[in-house]
């Protein structure tokens, strides 16, 4: 780990302007919660600011409910606190289960909404400075297209990065259609969840929609879907304390015997979290039934793209959506 220099924030005004205000370049700075993902990342000198300006003070860790009926998350509201929250578990089951679906009980009391939202790639290479990679070092080249990419993406790749984003929370945010709230040097503003990650193109180091500078204060949850089922299936190579090979989080509400609403977001498939649009497309208005789960579950994946490695993900994506679709239709 190299050296760094340390601060507290006590306010978000003055995260901001510690972050703006920093001596080195803004990039070199950053802000620390949990810190789960940023300390792993120093000590692998993957991540190396020259100030790292804690965040733990500021008041964002609270859950309270919005005036339009839905529920605002605090940045540093923990992951472990969501998850087990009784208006969570009742109105967005699916956030619960995918927080509950990823890392183990430790981390999920440390990891909080905004860093889990900016956790980075678990590709090997990303981690290892040892080899070439486009998104630690622009330019370098990316040593998983021809090398090992058997947890890698086939939705979203580009000829430069093939890299996951490795979020279960995330998946979940983008079917409830939440909003990330962000404050910085020019204000505030909220960007839609399925907007706030980047795909990779040809600068997979920029991954999300944040400005430099800029926190995330909060995550708003719309008000929820009266009489819909929700729904959040992790497959993955064991059965706990592991990264989703493929996810699927559904949000579904029936009228009638056919599909009302529904919003499906992707997980271990995807540059990032992956709103299987094609797919919504093919089910709203018809039967939820076997047929039609299958017709929806190969619209989601008819771009996917494999590397050498990876090409069982596409069959495997879309058993994954096939039966979540089925275990929420079986509750509705
Ligand atoms: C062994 C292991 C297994 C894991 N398994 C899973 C899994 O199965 N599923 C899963 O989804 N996750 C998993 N995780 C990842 C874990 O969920 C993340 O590490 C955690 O959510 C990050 O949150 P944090 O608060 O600790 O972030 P930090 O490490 O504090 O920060 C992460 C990044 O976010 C930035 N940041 C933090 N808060 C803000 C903010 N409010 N505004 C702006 N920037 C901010 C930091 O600057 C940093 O760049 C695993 C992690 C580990 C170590
Ligand atoms: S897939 Fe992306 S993160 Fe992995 S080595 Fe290639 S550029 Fe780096």
């Amino acid at each position: 780990m190299e050296a760094f220099k340390f601060s507290r924030a006590a306010t978000v005004d003055q995260a901001v302007a510690a972050h703006a205000g920093a001596t080195t370049a803004i990039a070199e700075t950053r802000f620390v919660a949990g810190g789960t993902t940023l300390i792993d990342l120093m000590k692998l000198s993957v991540e190396r600011p020259k100030v790292v300006v804690d965040i733990n003070g500021l008041p964002l860790d609270k859950v309270e409910a919005t005036p339009e009926g839905g529920l605002r998350l605090g940045a540093l509201t923990r992951n472990a606190d969501v998850a087990n929250h009784d208006v969570v578990k009742r109105d967005y089951a699916v956030l619960s289960e995918a927080i509950l679906s990823g890392a183990s009980p430790q981390l999920r009391n440390m990891a909080t909404t905004g860093g889990n939202l900016l956790q980075r790639t678990r590709c090997p290479y990303f981690r290892d400075t040892a080899h070439a990679c486009n998104k630690r070092e622009p330019g370098s080249g990316c040593s998983a297209i021809g090398g090992h990419n058997r947890m890698l993406a086939v939705l979203g790749v580009s000829s430069d990065c093939i890299a996951t984003n490795p979020s279960d929370q995330n998946v979940a945010l983008v079917a409830l259609e939440a909003t990330i709230d962000i404050q910085g040097p020019s204000g505030k503003r909220s960007v839609p969840a399925g907007q706030f990650h980047l795909l990779p193109g040809t600068t997979p180091h920029r991954e999300t929609a944040l400005q430099p500078g800029e926190i995330i204060t909060s995550v708003t949850l719309p008000k929820p879907i009266a009489g819909s089922k929700q729904f959040y299936l992790k497959l993955r190579d064991r059965a706990a304390y592991e990264f989703a090979l493929s996810s699927t989080a559904v949000v579904i509400k029936l009228s009638g015997g056919k599909i009302e609403h529904v919003r499906i977001a992707l997980g271990g498939v995807g540059t990032k979290p992956w709103r299987a649009l094609e797919a919504e497309h093919e089910l709203t208005g018809k039967s939820a039934d076997a047929a039609n789960f299958r017709i929806a579950a190969e619209a989601a994946m008819r771009d996917a793209k494999p590397a050498s490695e990876n090409g069982y993900k596409i069959e495997l994506a879309k058993r994954c959506i096939v039966r979540a679709l089925t275990n929420a239709t079986v509750q509705a």
